[in-house]
């Protein structure tokens, strides 16, 4: 996505060879306009593949997985990564942080999932692909089946691209990094 590519080479920043940062458009501060234009792609990689839900994991994923699941004419559901008071049946899985290097609870209401859904996950990162496993053993748990991912920026070299890939779940990516670094910044596949 020509559109997500430019707006990262201009507004991102390369922290360091395996992480960037984009917190001023797509996962702290919000882009509204980007953000719909990015919910429009991951609808029209997946129009007409039964989807009838979106997931993603707060808070990074919230915001391209609503513009997804608004252009889809479907609910969307995130998971909580701290398990409320209020949450009467929360189904739980745990997933690796990436970006925090320590493991956490994902939970969401057992209600909001159900057998028979075909459930699209959508987060800002694809990185070693442990908040796909953990949205997989969510959905797997709640009898429904995972339908696709959607990814806004892969960065391809790192564990979870073969991962996704290896699972045979059709996979839609908007912007996928072959390598940066903070001299020479940032190499696109394709
Ligand atoms: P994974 O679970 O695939 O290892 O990592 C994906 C999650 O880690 C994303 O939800 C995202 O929040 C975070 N993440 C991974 N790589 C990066 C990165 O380079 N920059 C930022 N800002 N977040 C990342």
């Amino acid at each position: 996505m020509e559109k997500l590519k430019q707006r990262i080479e201009k507004d991102g920043q390369v922290l360091s060879s395996s992480v960037l940062k984009v917190n001023s458009f797509l996962n702290h501060g919000i882009d509204p306009e980007l953000i719909d234009a990015i919910g429009q792609e991951f609808a029209s990689a997946f129009t007409g593949q039964g989807i009838s839900k979106v997931i993603t994991i707060e808070s990074g994923g919230i915001a391209p997985a609503y513009a997804a699941a608004g252009y889809l004419h479907v609910p969307m559901v995130y998971a909580k990564k701290a398990e409320p008071s209020t949450m009467s049946h929360p189904l739980s899985a745990s997933v690796y942080s990436y970006t925090k290097q320590k493991t956490y609870s994902i939970c969401i209401e057992e209600e909001l999932l159900q057998k028979g859904d075909v459930v699209l996950f959508i987060d800002d990162f694809l990185a070693n692909g442990g908040a796909f496993e953990g949205i997989q053993e969510l959905v797997t748990k709640s009898g429904a089946r995972l339908g696709g991912v959607g990814i806004c920026i892969e960065k391809a070299w790192q564990d979870g691209s073969a991962l996704v890939r290896r699972s045979g779940i059709p996979l839609c990516v908007l912007a996928s990094i072959a390598s940066m670094s903070r001299e020479n910044g940032i190499v696109w596949n394709h």
